[in-house]
Parts: C-alpha cells; structure tokens; sequence
C-alpha cells in the first residue's frame, strides 16, 4: 500500500527562507547564500518524508517566491517591462516580477483559491513568445536523486495555469486565455521529456482549477490539453492532482476519462461528495490518490475513521490502486509539532502539524496493508478520546446559547436612517465627517514595550503608562488635525486577531506554527480548539481611557467574528458556523460593555468577511447568511444612539453586496484606493442603503503622501457617485504600517481636502 504527499511547506521550521530570502533581497547575503539555505531545506524535507516510508514524495514543491510565477519562468512568459533577456531566468528576474525593481511595479498578487497563500498573477495575451526558460523543475528531480530520494516532479497544470491568469496590461479584458494552450504545451511537452530524459517515472499535474465552478467550454480545455500531451507523457505515470473542494460531477466525469492518466488526486476532507462520485464509478486500472489527511488544518488525523474510508475506497479501485495521500499541499498547515515547547502536551496531542501528517500518511499505508502500528493507533485513539471529552473544550452554556442562535435573527429593531439621525443628535458631526481606520504607526518602541511586558521584563504599572502614554500622543494629534471621529490607535495590539485570541478562552497560540502568506511572508494563526467565551473585557479599559482624553467621539475597535474565525486554524469537531457564533456571543459581549462605558462608536472590522466565500456558487448564500447573522448578533442590542462602523479591505463587493448592506452597520469603510467608481456605485445603486460609507480617499500601503487636491479631486469623484449625507472621508486602512513623517501630513490633507469640500458644497 502507498502514500503520497501532495506538496510540502517551504519556508522552513523556523522560517529559515524567510530569514535568507529576505537577507538577500537586503544585500546582506548573496545568491550562494540563499541557494544554500534552500537545498538544505529541500534535502531535509526529502529525507523526512524518505524516512517516513513515503513512496510517492513530491519535488519541484519548494519555491523561492511562488509556484504560479514558477510556471511563468518556466514558460518564459516574462512582461516585457522586467527587460528579461531571454536566456535561463535568475533571480534578477524573478524577484523583479514577484517584487517589482527600480522601473517597473511588481506583477499582481491575488488570493490562492480559499487559502490565505497568494499567487502571482500571469500577464498574457496573444503576443506573449513561450519558451522553455526555468529548468527549476528538472534540475529539484535531479537534485534529490543525487541524495537517493526519488521523486514525483509537480507542475502547476497547463489549464490551471491558464485558468489562474489574467489578460496582460493592453490587451482586451475578454481575450480567452485558455486560446493560449495550444502555445504553452509545446513548452510543457519540452519539461516533461527532460524529466523522462532524467529518469523519472511519476509526474503530477496540480489542476486544482477543476473544484470550481467551471463552463463547459473550459472543461472541454482538460480534455484537449491532456489528449494533446498524451504521446509527450507515454512512459511516464501521471497524477493530476485536484484539491480545495469537491470536483463537480461533469468536471469528475471528464478527469476521469482522460487518456494517458494513471492516477488522480482528491481532496476528500473538503470532498466528500466526491468520495461519493468515487464510489459511484472509478476507472479500472487507475491509482486513486485519496487525500483524507487534512493539509488545510493542524489536527491530528481521526485515524481510525480515515481507515475505514480507505478500506470503503479499496473495494472500489482495488487494493494495489489505493494511495493514501494529503488533501491538498501541506504548504497550508504550520510545519513542525516540535518546535512548540510551550503548548502543553494535551492540547499538543491533538494536533499534527505537516512533518506529523507526513507520519500519519504513512501509518494509514501500513495499516492498509495489513502492518497496522497498533501503538501508534492507540495513542491516536486516546487523543481523539480526550479531545471529545476535554473540560477544556466543552462549555456547555456556549454551546447552549450559539446552538440557540441557529435559524434565528438577530437585527437592531430601527432602521439605518432612523438611527442615524438619533446618531447625528447625539455626535453632531459635520457633513463628510473625517476619521481613521484604527491603527497609528507602530513604533519600534512601542514593539519594544509590548515584547518586554509579555516577557514579563516590564511591570503592569510601567506597561498601562507607556501605552498611555501613547495614546494620549495620538488623541493630541487627531484634535490637532481636527478629526471628527478619532481612534486610540491600537498601541496594545500586535495583531488584530491574536489580541482578541489571547483573551478569549478557547485559543491556542503556537511559537513556530507560521504558514506562507506571500513570497517571505508567513502568518501564525491562533488555535481554536474549544468553546469559545469571554471571561472580562478586553478593549474597554483602553477605550474609556481613550475617550477620557477627549471630547470628540472616541471609537471603541473591535475585530469582528467572522474576522476572527476566518484567520484561524478553527475545530473541526463542529460546523464553522457554531465556531463563529460563540465569537459572536463574545464580542456581543465586549460591545455592551463598551456602550456602557459610554462609548458611541463602535467599529467592528471584518477584514476577512470577503475571505471566507467557499469557492462554489452553490455554497456561497449559507456562508454569507451565517456569517453575516453573526456579525449582527454582536451588535443587535445596542441602543440606536450608538454608531457602529465595519471595516472590510480591498476584495471584489459586487457579488456580495446585498450580504455587505444586510450586515446592517450604520457606517461601512471599505479599502477604495483605486477610487473603482464601479463599486461605488455597487454600494449606491445595490439597495437605497441609507448608512455612512467611507471609501478609502488614499491609499495606505504607500508611502507616497496624497495633496489636498488630489484628495479633494478624489472625494469630488465619489460625491458624483455617492450623496454627500452618506459619505465619510478616511484612509483606506490601518496606519500601524507607516511613519508618522507620512501619516501627518497625508491626514492633514485629507482633513484639509474634507473642509475645502464643506465650503464647496
Ligand atoms: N482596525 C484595524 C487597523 O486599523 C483594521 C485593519 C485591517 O482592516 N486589516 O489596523
Ligand atoms: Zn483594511
């Protein structure tokens, strides 16, 4: 019986690319340097998983960026603004496209299916020259047979490819890309016999694409690409690998009748009606790669279940046709169990992180093969016992009030304009009120003061002055820049998650459990493992001490639940959606607290909402029901005179904007950088929504400072738009990632645009 493994985590155990990529980018190191630090971490990786018993071990999974811009080397399919040459592409190259260089910006990032990993975006269209230009995939095979591991090469597949890219700058938005295929297979067909050439016997194509919501037309592009690469691949055995959702029945039928595939890949954590199409009807003959070990999450696998799913499977496709394999790549899970000394062993039993899933692949082959490790279950047994069990994870007055909440509605009991106007009584505020998204600059001082009182090396007493004293400083300028609606500034929080996490119970957090968000870019994502509540407030004090400071209306900030359960690795043991009504229950909590401490506005950010819509259309109404009923439980109790705000970054509304109005919030800022008059008109022409809604007037990730008269230029764009009753005027995000040498000036224009505009209208 066999195992495989999708694909693997790259940054390291302890994020050693991170550390050398970004030496390098710095000119600290050199090439050779950063060469080094990966093979070595290629070459551990391989041995781990050699030792483990793996038989199918992927290669061609690292990468120094991304593997979607990869597969853009490899194919040549360079901008011409990146002035490549033509020959074998290097890093210059490489990391101008991922990161930009003096003359040209970087290439498009965009979100990785429902991951929270982001690709690089091809640029192609009609004129694009293919070539073979990256032999990364060929020279990472040859790499790991010099070690004595042999390896199943992973390309990104053609029509996946094509599939995840966009039409390049002038060329026309409706160009098919998918006309491209018949241009880049003669590069794959190139790829594929140097691999042969090699001596590799197993490649894998990852068409992941095949899990969405595809037209016939560009199903009909599998079957043409794998037919027209069909001679190219004889000799070889292929995998396409699918994962993130169930494959549709018509996208099932046709993967399965391609000719020349020997195996195929499914994710059947996430897949479950596909297990059913699997035991509906599998080609004779071929491998079936069954992903039942979870790359998406970091739970110990219920071993005991995922064999009796197997053995269910080994009556369908045969017993030497079965390989246990990951749902997807593990690049998706936090990487080693071992590097996390201060989760305590209960909770750690109930956990596998990748180098532990690699291990629980390979216990699942043996046992199918009759070589059960009867330890190795039994402890695995005992754990998924003590996990159902555990005092830690059953609250059963949470479980009581969010099972409650099921079915039910919760809505403020006036309508938008009616309580904006009690609002407007009580604030007083101008028309174009201005205000910020929360976050001031965080200053390598104020990183300093937080580490130090976590590590317990400052006291209680010092820490609440130091961060009041920060506060202070950011209420004096707000007034100086006479902003309406002023904010604390989050000076107490590193993260808008991990802040909230940290005092609810519930949470886990890990040391080294980071997951690639970007090219060196890793986030660590709490752990919600049990019933989540709230034992005392955790904002109110910074907020009412805020308020103390001033007169003008002090936001009180809150990160929202779907926020919250959309940024963390969440239990498995119940539907997201109880998850997401116990965070409910808690911040509905925090925001009667806050009222009544006298605080009037109240903004509760739901960064990640757009985030969590699961990748199927049939799927996408629960959610955005589930999700928005939590986000208006947690605020259905306040009085009309409170003002509650959300915030959403940059994601594409307009599919979900009945969801965004049916959130019901009095005042919604949105990341609008790029003035889209299209989504404004989203907002205004959507519903009569009625409530405040503040599109970003100038872009934050910036350093750039706006004028007043770009500012005003910009506003004048969205008041032809938008009515000037409804329209607020801030940054488009947080500041915590930028100076004060920019924030001052940039805020002062944009009070001084907003009053310009006052005197205009
Ligand atoms: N209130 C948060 C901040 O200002 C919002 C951040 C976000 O939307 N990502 O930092
Ligand atoms: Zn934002």
């Amino acid at each position: 019986m066999a195992s495989h493994i999708v694909g693997y985590p790259r940054m390291g155990p302890k994020r050693e690319l991170k550390f050398a990529l970004e030496s390098f980018w710095d000119g600290k190191s050199s090439a050779e340097d950063l060469e080094k630090v990966a093979a070595d971490l290629r070459s551990s990786i391989w041995k781990q998983m050699a030792d483990a018993g793996i038989k199918y071990i992927p290669s061609n999974t690292f990468s120094y960026y991304d593997q979607v811009l990869d597969t853009t080397a490899m194919l040549g399919a360079v901008p011409p603004v990146y002035g490549w040459s033509g020959s074998e592409i290097g890093f210059d190259t490489y990391f101008s496209m991922a990161r930009g260089n003096a003359s040209a910006p970087a290439m498009e990032m965009t979100k990785w299916f429902d991951t929270n990993y982001h690709y690089i975006v091809p640029e192609l269209g009609p004129d694009v020259n293919f070539s073979y230009a990256s032999h990364k995939a060929v020279n990472e095979y040859k790499e790991a047979k010099a070690l004595g591991v042999e390896t199943v090469p992973v390309l990104v597949g053609p029509v996946s490819y094509l599939l995840l890219s966009k039409p390049a700058k002038g060329v026309d938005k409706t160009f098919p890309l998918i006309s491209l295929l018949g241009k880049i297979l003669p590069v794959y067909k190139e790829v594929v016999s140097e691999l042969k050439a090699a001596g590799a016997s197993w490649i894998q194509f990852d068409e992941p694409t095949l899990v969405t919501d595809l037209e016939s037309l560009k199903l009909k592009a599998f079957s043409e690409a794998y037919s027209e690469l069909e001679s190219a691949l004889s000799g070889l055995n292929v995998i396409i690998e699918t994962y993130f959702a169930d494959v549709p029945a018509e996208a099932y039928h046709i993967l399965t009748s391609l000719k020349g595939i020997s195996g195929f890949g499914f994710d059947l954590v996430r897949g479950t009606k596909t297990l059913d199409l699997i035991k509906g009807g599998f080609p004779t003959g071929k491998y079936l790669f069954a992903g039942v070990v979870d790359g998406r999450n970091i739970w110990a696998n219920d071993l005991a279940s995922s064999l009796a799913t197997l053995e269910s499977l080994e009556a369908v496709v045969g017993k030497d046709k079965l390989v246990v394999s990951t749902s997807c790549s593990l690049l998706h899970t936090a990487v080693d169990l071992v590097n996390e000394p201060k989760l305590d062993n209960e909770i750690k039993s109930w956990l596998a992180f990748a180098a532990q899933k690699v291990v629980e692949v390979n216990a699942l082959a043996k046992a199918l093969s009759g070589q059960k490790d009867e330890e190795f279950f039994s402890a695995n047994a005992a754990a998924q016992a003590s996990r159902k069990s555990s005092p830690r994870v059953t609250n059963e007055a949470v479980q009581k009030a969010a099972t409650a909440l099921k079915g039910s509605d919760h809505r403020r009991a006036t309508n938008v304009s009616a309580r904006l106007d009690a609002q407007q009584k009580k604030l007083n505020l101008p028309i174009l009120p201005t205000t910020t998204i929360g976050s001031f600059p965080q200053t390598l001082e104020l990183r300093r003061v937080r580490r130090e009182y976590k590590a317990k090396k400052i006291s209680e007493e010092d820490y609440i002055s130091a961060i009041k004293e920060e506060i202070n400083k950011v209420v004096k300028l707000q007034e100086e820049l006479d902003i309406d609606v002023l904010v604390h500034g989050e000076p107490e929080r590193n993260d808008m998650v991990e802040y909230f996490g940290e005092q609810l119970s519930g949470f886990a957090f890990t040391a080294n459990g980071w997951v690639q968000s970007y090219g060196s870019r890793c986030v660590k994502p709490p752990i919600i493992y049990g019933d989540v509540s709230r034992p005392k407030p955790m904002t109110v004090f910074w907020s009412s001490t805020a308020q103390s400071m001033t007169s003008r209306p002090m936001k009180g900030m809150l990160t929202g639940p779907v926020t919250i359960l959309n940024w963390s690795f969440v239990r498995n043991d119940q539907p997201r959606f109880e998850t997401c009504y116990q965070i409910a229950l808690a911040i509905k909590d925090e925001v009667e607290d806050l009222e009544k401490a006298g605080i009037n506005v109240i903004q509760i950010d739901e960064a990640a909402l757009r985030e969590g819509v699961p990748l199927r259309k049939s799927e996408h109404a629960f959610y955005l029901d589930w999700a928005v009923h939590s986000f208006r439980i947690t605020n259905c109790g306040v009085q009309d005179t409170t003002q509650i705000h959300t915030h959403m970054c940059y994601s594409n509304f307009n599919d979900i904007i009945h969801s965004i109005i049916d959130m019901d919030a009095d005042v919604i800022t949105i990341e609008n950088s790029r003035s889209d008059e299209k989504l404004l008109s989203v907002f205004r022409e959507g519903v009569k929504y009625g409530a405040g809604i503040g599109p970003g007037v100038y872009d934050i990730h910036s350093p750039r400072i706006p004028s007043t008269e770009e500012i005003a230029d910009r506003v004048n764009k969205m008041l032809a738009v938008l009515e000037t009753n409804i329209l607020w005027v801030n940054p488009d995000c947080g500041l915590k990632t930028r100076k004060y040498a920019e924030v001052k000036p940039a805020l002062q224009n944009m009070v001084s645009a907003a009053k310009l505009l006052r005197t205009q209208l």
